[in-house]
């Protein structure tokens, strides 16, 4: 740290450039948990001799912590010599480690700033090189990245949303919003999908897409989707004790949730707690998911259905589903992709590709939505073409629980 405040102290007079280089051992943990400690210590210190063999005597190498070595260099005119560094600290560390006799192969991720660029004072600059790094790791392994504001927003952005949200939870920024499902033939409303809203304090409303995804990779998820489905359960509850018994309920469920062994027992433990019809409760599931790990997935599939709920897939057509697949999941209905039903009447092959899913859905004895209507044209197109069910902002958005019964009412009115 000395080195460092003393290095930017006479940058500033010279005028020159200090860079500061993050250096992350990749699969350092692996080696120590397979190899002992002492092999760990021994490819420590190996790595600190190759990593001084990659700068000026002048400049300095130190390990902070763990596997995490910084490089300080001083008086350098161009950036280009971080690059020149990180390459040659990159190659050292990709030879392979002969540590008692067996040979090991790491690898490393460096971050780079660059003062006075990056920032203006110690911490900053070293917090910098550290995220960069951190990007660097994310990329890949065996890659060096500058710091780059723009990330690094982002990754603000992020850390604060995943943070928000463990608060949010459970609290009235996080609601539901419900989007009317029609009967294609007499248009009446048969079911509303929950989708998501967060109305964040400062940062103002948070797409569903942004939040899942950081949920995903935080491990929220988990909580986020019970709740979800548990308030959409209770809501779809409410209905039905209001008199509208037929309805039923799409709540939308993640990749990873599918990915947890006990998925299966939490929605169980929901349709009970909330004693709903399970038969009125469908999951979507995004077509993506489904294809990720087949057999697993398929097994999941079947254990949740013989729970008595519909399964439905989501934006269908737009992942990679296998067709031969699709005899073996034990699905009730697809939801052809709103990108296609915009395509409708249109020269890009939404006309054919919607008609393709239809025909195939109906012959695999599955039900067919389309979402995204937005038009007469294409509620027109799907009415004739025997879609069975319809959804898309030309019936209604997404709307606050508080609006479906008014709704509910006016679709009466007009059946
Ligand atoms: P999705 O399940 O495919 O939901 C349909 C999306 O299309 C919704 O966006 C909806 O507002 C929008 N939409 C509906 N009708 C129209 C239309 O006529 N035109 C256009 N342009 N858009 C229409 P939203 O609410 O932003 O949700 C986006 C995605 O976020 C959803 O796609 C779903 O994948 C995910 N999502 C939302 N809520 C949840 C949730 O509770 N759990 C999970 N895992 N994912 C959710
Ligand atoms: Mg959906
Ligand atoms: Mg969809």
């Amino acid at each position: 740290m000395d080195r460092l405040d003393q290095a930017m102290r006479t940058a500033k007079r010279d005028d020159t450039l200090v860079i500061v280089l993050f250096v992350d051992l990749d699969r350092f943990k692996q080696v120590n948990d397979t190899f002992g400690h002492k092999a760990g210590d021994a490819l420590l210190q190996e790595t600190a001799q190759r990593l001084g063999c990659c700068v000026r005597d002048s400049d300095t190498v130190a390990r902070l912590s763990g596997d995490e070595f910084t490089a300080i260099l001083e008086r350098s005119h161009l950036e280009q010599n971080a690059e020149v560094v990180a390459k040659r600290m990159l190659l050292a560390l990709k030879t392979d480690f002969i540590i008692n006799d067996r040979e090991i192969r790491i690898g490393a991720s460096i971050g780079i700033s660059v003062y006075p660029h990056d920032a203006q004072d110690r911490d900053t600059l070293l917090h910098h090189a550290d995220s960069a790094m951190y990007y660097a790791k994310k990329r890949g392994r065996n890659i060096f990245e500058f710091f780059d504001p723009k990330i690094h927003a982002e990754q603000n952005r992020r850390s604060h949303i995943e943070e928000d949200l463990i608060v949010a939870i459970g609290q009235e920024e996080l609601q539901l919003h419900y989007q009317p499902i029609v009967d294609a033939n007499n248009l009446s409303i048969v079911g509303f999908e929950a989708l998501l809203r967060w109305e964040h304090p400062t940062m103002g409303s948070i797409s569903p897409v942004e939040f899942i995804t950081i949920a995903e990779t935080s491990g929220l998820i988990k909580r986020l989707g019970e709740w979800a489905l548990q308030k959409a359960c209770r809501q779809l509850k409410q209905w039905h004790e209001a008199g509208y018994s037929d309805l039923s309920i799409s709540v939308n469920v993640s990749v990873r949730q599918f990915h947890l062994t006990d998925f299966a027992l939490d929605v169980a433990r929901v349709l009970r707690e909330v004693e709903i019809v399970p038969e009125m409760v469908r999951l979507e599931v995004t077509e993506s998911i489904v294809m990720d790990i087949p057999e697993k997935v398929i097994l999941m599939l079947h254990v949740i259905k013989s729970l008595g709920v519909n399964l439905s897939i989501d934006d269908f057509g737009t992942g990679y589903s296998s067709l031969s697949y699709l005899q073996r999941f034990p699905i009730d209905t697809l939801k052809i992709d709103r990108s296609f039903t915009a395509g409708i009447g249109g020269a890009g092959g939404g006309t054919e590709i919607t008609l393709a899913i239809i025909s195939m859905a109906h012959s695999l004895n599955l039900k067919v939505i389309a979402e995204g209507i937005e038009t007469a044209e294409q509620l027109a197109f799907l009415q004739n073409h025997q879609c069975d069910q319809l959804q898309g902002f030309y019936f209604s958005p997404p709307v606050p629980a508080t609006e479906v019964i008014p709704l509910l009412n006016d679709s009466k009115g007009t059946k």
